[in-house]
């Protein structure tokens, strides 16, 4: 047949990106759906999706689209966005991104398709990153301890009282200090949380800080107006009243001023945005959090620690892994699993390529030019408020209108909130024109003011507007990695050096159950890119950010269809956020209706550990619900709890399809029993990816849940962030959803408290998710999920004729994940589900989750991304590994000295005394594919007793650099 005969639809077919989403082609799934034994794909899914809570028709969202015909119409919808230069400040700042970290870090899937670095082996690239990272916060603050990464700067001063209340020596106290010089967004979020914990909290001027007896205090250096201020002795006023002092700290000031640490504050917190990460219209960025090593139990957040492997070697891995917040459940410190790491990263990469004589010189810099502005406006009778400042100054302004106006005109943004006044924060981005250009408006034109000649005045005046008793005295960033890039050839293969020790999914399949590591189609990554998107303040005026809006919004309304809910909060920036959101929903509807003290959390033993965590940061009480041998809510253990326990039941939180990986068929009824208690469901949205266009949280019944776009909506994991979890809700709970101090998100809304610090969280990745909707429509998101479906099935039918499968639903059939048992090899041949994960590395595969759910399990999530080739290698690698241990049951092989119990292999091994029993091949080549695509970790297995017996999370020390 001539292509003359195929019709139009046909010779499109290459531009269609449904096909390009989806793994496996049509010959390939009718050879799955062979093994499998269904009909069709749609026959598989009615096997699988119980009746009752299926959807009749596809989601009224819009066709799909063509990548170039959705990247053309964003941009249309980008260009209503209006990037003004800003000098808003208040923790975001313009800045400029070294081109060689945007390209090979931010626009580089082997920085931001890898996973958390769960396998710290295959990890170690990102790992050397984050505890750069860690080196370059403590360094900076003055403090001994770092964590690799917060939310943002309000969620981690928020989580800096947390730490305080645990403490604090002033137990008896329930009051919590916080500057009203502080930035409105995070008093607004602290607040917030405050309510949540019971706390009682008091914003005043700084000074009367030590007035108070509380059990903590937040201060802001520089404050929010700009003003630097010694605040050592108040510090040690509120010590002498056992509080404990946390101190949010503007980044780039750091650089030039007396490290917090060294003023006597106990944790310092802040954004390290301004270290080359774009402001995207409020995040994602990375927020710091340091503290001292005597509250190191207590530090939120992941820590990355140095540990050795067995060959003795130095070896990075997230220290106190098992502390990591969430897996604490209800003892945790705090919900935060998905964090900032990509971030992170790339703010690290900004200090080690300016390194520290880079860096003072753009904070000089930055600071010289408000010095010249201070002087210039000085000189014609307008003065500053203060007289100490950094890079901020306040005017207060009889004219503010006609000021703000002209400035408006001239394309410029000033801080304007409060009133009478307006604030002027400089940054790495202004230049003379611009601050010409700010003469012009403060003055009106014809001041005669000339840059130069300012600068010529204050460097012969030797004055200097930072206390001396402030002037940073002490190093920073000596560590090598901070003095050794700083070409770009260097810093280029520093970068391309880390990223070749990370396994990420551009090099095979991550099979994470529960984390959905899906195509982050490059398409969806290009618009993060942009300036429309990159360069807007989240507090600039909302008719600037048009564009902004209308992207929010149709992605709202499409999550909505997709959710079955009636409303949608964009505000929460990972999936732990949105449980704390959702949960605060709950809480005030219940306070709504009179009902406070209903504070019961169901919450059934296999969930998420953030559930119980997030339960227990709204003050909720959590009561666990048992499961049955098939993974099941027992459901009269469920009848039982709720009827006991309805006075003062608040909610049931729920995971569907369970983390089991099994649609439960009860869960109508599940919703049915809560809700005739009282309660309200909460449905963990995590799994969304077995839900989206097949069924609905609100279909289903729930009231509300949080979505993971770093999971079902093609938001990249970066490493271990950044995410995106908007929550949806019924329409009953919608009043209740979070606000924002100084952007109007919903007038319905207005004046409820904030959850994170920007209106709409990590707004700059939204269009990621937007993307990912626009491409695959309607049909595409459907297709996604049953895809999902089909391929989970099918490596549970091949994987299950050499493992038994831990659950399957009734008819044998498994969601969009399967958990297989490993404690059987355990018992036969002492290999562990641990040796098996790091046997997957020699065959270059990453393990799948491991223990999650159920101790000595793997939980195995393809998503419809995987095409069968990648599907069947990962078999041939785990029926190749299960003739391993059979080996080891049978004597073949010693029980220490076989290749599971070695692995993984490194170059290292093969090349020094060889005297193991089995051969070199067997260790690395295993199987011919392995050998095809080899992938070599850089360090044996980790010894994780020593790192968290030995806890150093910095770079060693200079001395060890010297053999
Ligand atoms: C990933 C996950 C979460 C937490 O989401 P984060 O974005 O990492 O905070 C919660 N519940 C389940 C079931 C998950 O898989």
């Amino acid at each position: 047949m001539t292509t003359q005969s195929k019709s139009l639809a046909y010779l499109e077919q290459t531009q269609d990106f449904i096909r390009r989403h989806i793994g496996p082609n049509a010959e390939q799934t009718q050879a799955m759906l062979n093994d499998i034994g269904a009909e069709s794909v749609d026959a598989l899914i009615n096997e699988i999706v119980p009746s009752d809570i299926r959807l009749s028709a596809l989601p009224a969202i819009e066709e799909s689209k063509t990548e170039a015909q959705a990247l053309s119409d964003l941009k249309a919808v980008a260009s209503l966005n209006k990037v003004n230069d800003t000098y808003i400040g208040l923790g975001y700042y313009g800045t400029l991104t070294p081109n060689v970290i945007l390209r090979n870090v931010l626009e580089n899937p082997g920085w931001y398709t890898a996973y958390t670095p769960y396998q710290p082996e295959i990890a170690q690239g990102r790992l050397e990153s984050l505890l750069n990272y860690q080196q370059m916060c403590i360094d900076l603050t003055g403090l001994e301890l770092a964590s690799a990464s917060l939310l943002d700067e309000g969620t981690a001063a928020a989580e800096a009282m947390a730490l305080a209340k645990r403490v604090s020596k002033n137990k008896k106290s329930n009051l919590f200090f916080i500057s009203s010089d502080v930035y409105p967004q995070t008093i607004d979020v602290v607040k917030q949380r405050a309510e949540m914990f019971d706390f009682d909290v008091i914003v005043a001027p700084a000074h009367e800080a030590a007035d108070h007896d509380v059990f903590g205090a937040l201060l802001q250096y520089p404050s929010a107006t700009g003003e630097v201020t010694d605040i050592s002795e108040l510090i040690e006023k509120i010590h002498a009243n056992k509080g404990i002092v946390a101190v949010a700290a503007d980044i780039m000031s750091l650089v030039m001023l007396k490290a917090p640490g060294e003023l006597g504050a106990d944790a310092v917190i802040g954004s390290s945005q301004r270290f080359g990460v774009p402001m995207g219209y409020g995040g994602p960025h990375a927020a710091f959090f340091t503290t001292s090593e005597k509250y190191k139990r207590s530090l939120p957040g992941r820590i990355i620690g140095v540990s050795k492997d067995t060959r003795g070697n130095a070896a990075l891995r997230m220290a106190m892994q098992t502390r990591e917040q969430h897996i604490r459940r209800e003892k945790a410190n705090s919900n935060i699993c998905t964090a900032q790491v990509l971030l992170a990263n790339m703010a690290a990469f900004y200090a080690v390529y300016h390194g520290p004589k880079g860096l003072k010189i753009i904070a000089n810099r930055i600071h010289r030019f408000a010095d010249i502005l201070c002087l210039g406006t000085a000189t014609k009778g307008l003065t500053a408020v203060h007289a100490n400042y950094f890079d901020t100054l306040t005017f207060n302004l009889d004219n503010k209108e006609e000021i703000v106006a002209r400035a408006l005109a001239a394309g410029v943004n000033f801080r304007t909130d409060i009133d009478g006044q307006i604030s002027i924060s400089i940054d790495e981005t202004t230049t003379r024109e611009n601050i010409a250009g700010l003469f012009d408006i403060l003055l009106g034109e014809g001041h005669g003011l000339d840059v130069s000649d300012l600068d010529d005045k204050i460097v012969s005046s030797g004055h200097c507007s930072i206390p001396a008793a402030l002037v940073r005295e002490s190093e920073i960033l000596t560590h090598p990695v901070f003095n050794s890039y700083h070409s770009e050839t260097e810093m280029l293969r520093y970068i391309k050096r880390l990223e070749n020790k990370d396994l990420a999914l551009n090099h095979s399949m991550i099979s994470l159950g529960s984390c959905t590591m899906k195509l982050n189609a490059t398409a969806q990554m290009i618009p993060v890119s942009w300036p429309e998107f990159a360069n807007m303040h989240p507090f600039a005026p909302v008719d600037q950010a048009l564009g902004y809006k209308q992207m929010i919004d149709e992605l709202g309304d499409w999550l909505v269809e997709l959710t079955g809910y009636d409303n949608i909060s964009m505000q929460p920036n990972s999936g732990a956020q949105g449980e704390y959101a959702g949960l605060i929903a709950i809480v005030k509807y219940h306070e709504s209706r009179g009902d406070a003290h209903r504070n019961i959390c169901l919450i059934p033993s296999s969930a998420h550990g953030t559930n119980p965590a997030s339960a227990q940061m709204v003050g909720m009480k959590v009561v666990v619900v048992a499961c049955d041998k098939e993974g099941n809510v027992d459901m009269n253990d469920l009848r039982t709890k709720a009827s006991e326990m309805a006075d003062n039941l608040a909610c049931i939180m729920i995971t569907y399809p369970s983390t089991h990986g099994v649609y439960e068929t009860t869960v109508a009824e599940i919703c049915n029993i809560v809700h005739e208690h009282g309660g309200q469901v909460y449905l963990d949205g995590a799994n969304m990816n077995a839900q989206v266009g097949v069924t609905s949280p609100g279909y289903i019944g729930a009231d509300v849940s949080h979505l993971n776009l770093h999971k079902t909506f093609a938001i990249p994991h970066g490493g271990g962030g950044p995410g995106m979890g908007p929550i949806g809700v019924k329409a009953h709970l919608a009043p209740f959803l979070p606000d924002h101090a100084l952007i109007n998100v919903d007038e319905s809304t207005k004046g409820n408290g904030a959850v994170a610090a920007a209106p709409f969280g990590s707004a700059g990745i939204l269009c990621i998710s937007y993307l990912y909707c626009a491409m695959l429509g309607k049909q595409g998101v459907t297709d996604a999920t049953k895809y999902a479906i089909t391929n989970a099935n099918y490596l549970a039918k091949k994987l299950s004729e050499h493992y038994p499968l831990l659950y399957a639903g009734k008819n044998g059939r498994v969601a969009h994940e399967c958990i297989i048992d490993l404690r059987p090899l355990k018992a036969t041949s002492g290999i562990t589900e641990v040796d098996i994960a790091k046997r997957l590395i020699d065959y270059g595969f990453h393990a799948p989750t491991m223990s999650f759910p159920v101790a000595g399990t793997f939980m195995i999530e393809p998503t419809e991304s995987e095409s069968k080739v990648e599907l069947d290698r990962f078999v041939e690698a785990m029926v190749s590994i299960r003739d391993e241990v059979r080996k080891v049951e049978s004597g073949e092989w010693s029980s220490d000295n076989n290749p599971l119990h070695n692995a993984p292999h490194t170059l290292a091994d093969i090349t020094d005394t060889w005297d193991r029993g089995y051969s070199i091949k067997e260790a690395v080549f295993p199987v011919p594919a392995a050998a095809k695509n080899k992938f070599w970790p850089t360090v044996n297995r980790i010894d994780d007793v020593y790192g968290d017996r030995n806890l150093i999370c910095s770079c060693p020390p200079i001395e060890s650099y010297q053999d």
